[in-house]
């Protein structure tokens, strides 16, 4: 019953459009860490949502260069992106804001995606930096209080 409803939000959040990359800087508010322990899959599913909604944001483009081409996935019918999340979500004990939320989770090609993790550093840095300017004033009205410097270290330790 529950994921039914959870599942219809998915298609509504998906194919209405109603979050564009504008509006979404209105939801750029602090959002208390959900626990740890308890509701587990449902944990899962809702930052489920809240990747699907950040994709569908930014209007299913890389958000490192727009001109990045993906293939269609099938399961929407839209360019495949991936969802990634800055600030690696095992650092909330540090913050006491969700780091689940908009401002922290950028729509990126597969490639750019593998890059971010496993690319070097030389190549990474700038596209961090670049992430940084455009998203600080979003972190802050997130709760995600940070210096330019924590936020390069936190998400160069993105890097496996
Ligand atoms: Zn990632
Ligand atoms: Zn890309």
């Amino acid at each position: 019953m529950y994921s039914a409803g959870l599942n219809n939000y998915c298609h509504f959040a998906e194919e209405s459009g109603f979050l564009n990359a504008t509006a979404m800087t209105c939801l750029d508010v602090p959002v208390e860490p959900r626990p740890s322990v308890v509701w587990e899959n449902m944990q899962w599913q809702r930052s489920n949502i809240l990747r699907v909604q950040a994709l569908a944001a930014a209007k299913y483009a890389c958000e490192v260069d727009s001109v990045h081409k993906s293939f269609i996935a099938r399961k929407n019918d839209k360019p495949y992106m991936e969802g990634h999340h800055l600030i690696p979500l095992l650092n909330q004990g540090r913050f006491e804001y969700s780091l689940d939320v908009y401002a922290n989770i950028v729509c990126l090609c597969p490639v750019c995606h593998r890059m971010l993790h496993y690319g070097r550093k030389q190549d990474v840095e700038p596209i961090l930096e670049r992430f940084w300017i455009e998203r600080c004033k979003r972190f802050e009205h997130s709760g995600l209080s940070l210096t330019e410097g924590q936020f390069m270290n936190l998400a160069l330790k993105n890097r496996i």
